[in-house]
């Protein structure tokens, strides 16, 4: 029996980086700035650099970045948010949390991010509803960014601000535009499975609209407005931890390293099963930063069960990104879709799998994945 693998191998990374994170987390200790330290205004200026937009609020996680953004919006009862159903759970929470409706988007089966037509059939929808459209959160899922050049027209023509969900894709481009520059205001994530993730939770926005930046920043410390006890506005605690920040600013320093690492094995993965399963496709121009690596089997679930029991037994995990679209949750059944229905997010529930993938999986560990899944399916 071999060893199992990791499905994301932070260990590795940790190695890679030595003592310099311990070093940074103990001047932290030291100087006693636990909350919005030195280290987060350093980490902010680093990240508007990095995606090349003008501002960066970091916040307590990719969820409350979402919020933020959404409460700035003043969004409430009786307003439409268009999201796609083929996402994890934040993308819609934070809409029903404010009160607000979601209304489900499908998506495309190639890309799997929000089908533009959708997206009109959906507008359509919530006007039928007597509900008030007022924005789009498109996901760039997988790291791959969503169709924004589509979307922002549709978006344009009927009035409605694009908020980007980039939880997954910081690092990715779309033809010279980096994530981080599309929309009103970009949220993503650093949660430690996250391309650039921290030891804990955390997330930003990122926005080229300096004073939207100071509305957030207002926000996220209880909206306090001329000093730390006038409040002009509701806001939240949704602040970064400065040992976050003090985590990510040496981890950013080798991410870029760690995208091509992951552009190259995703390279490797789709020349090695593009004969017997679906492999991702990226739009003409884009990249994607690889947050998961996602195959279609042929087959349906009884299939992917197979793949998944015969990688199991040796000893590699896969997971399924995400069996239950949310206009299939719950707690969000009651919630209005696309007239045109989610086919194909109901479609891809059933088909997807998603492999092992990090920036320091070597050859050997990636044939032994690869071996397994073509096993699976000859099954
Ligand atoms: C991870 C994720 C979020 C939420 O980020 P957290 O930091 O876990 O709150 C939101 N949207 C998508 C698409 C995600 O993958």
């Amino acid at each position: 029996m071999t060893s199992t693998i990791p499905f994301i191998d932070l260990k590795a990374q940790r190695q890679r980086l030595g003592p310099r994170i311990d070093q940074a987390v103990m001047r932290v200790i030291e100087h006693g700035q636990y909350v919005l330290g030195p280290e987060v205004a350093e980490l902010e200026t680093a990240l508007a650099g990095f995606a090349g937009v003008r501002d960066c609020v970091t916040c307590g996680s990719g969820t409350d970045a979402l919020q933020l953004v959404l409460m700035a919006q003043g969004i409430g009862a009786g307003d439409a948010v268009f999201v796609p159903s083929f996402t994890f759970v934040a993308t819609a929470e934070v809409v029903a949390l404010l009160g607000a409706t979601p209304v489900f988007v499908d998506i495309e089966a190639d890309s799997f991010n929000m089908d533009p037509a959708s997206l009109e059939a959906a507008i359509a929808t919530a006007r039928g509803a007597g509900l008030a459209p007022r924005g789009v959160i498109p996901v760039d899922l997988f790291g791959q960014p969503a169709n924004y050049p589509a979307i922002e027209e549709i978006a344009a023509e009927n009035n409605l601000w694009v908020l980007a969900d980039a939880a997954q894709s910081l690092g990715a481009q779309l033809g010279d535009m980096p994530v981080g520059r599309f929309g009103i205001a970009t949220a993503t994530s650093f949660f430690p499975a996250k391309p650039l993730g921290c030891y804990g939770d955390g997330g930003a926005v990122l926005t080229d609209d300096t004073a939207f930046a100071d509305i957030l920043r207002s926000l996220r410390v209880h909206g306090f407005g001329r000093d730390r006890y006038h409040h002009p506005r509701i806001g939240m605690n949704a602040r970064m931890d400065t040992i976050q920040a003090a985590v990510l600013l040496e981890k950013l320093r080798i991410f870029p390293e760690e995208l091509a690492a992951r552009q190259r094995i995703a390279r490797q993965y789709s020349q090695a099963l593009e004969d017997v399963v679906e492999v991702p496709r990226l739009a003409d121009g884009a990249t994607s930063s690889w947050a998961q690596y996602t195959i279609r089997l042929p087959g349906g679930a009884a299939q992917r069960a197979r793949v998944q029991e015969i990688c199991a037994a040796d000893g590699i995990p896969t997971a399924v990104y995400y069996p239950i679209p949310l206009h299939r949750q719950e707690a969000y059944t009651h919630f209005p879709a696309a007239k045109s229905g989610l086919g194909v997010s109901e479609m891809l529930a059933e088909h997807v799998l998603s492999l092992p993938m990090h920036p320091y999986l070597d050859d050997e560990t990636q044939g032994r994945v690869v071996d397994a899944v073509r096993r699976g399916l000859a099954g």
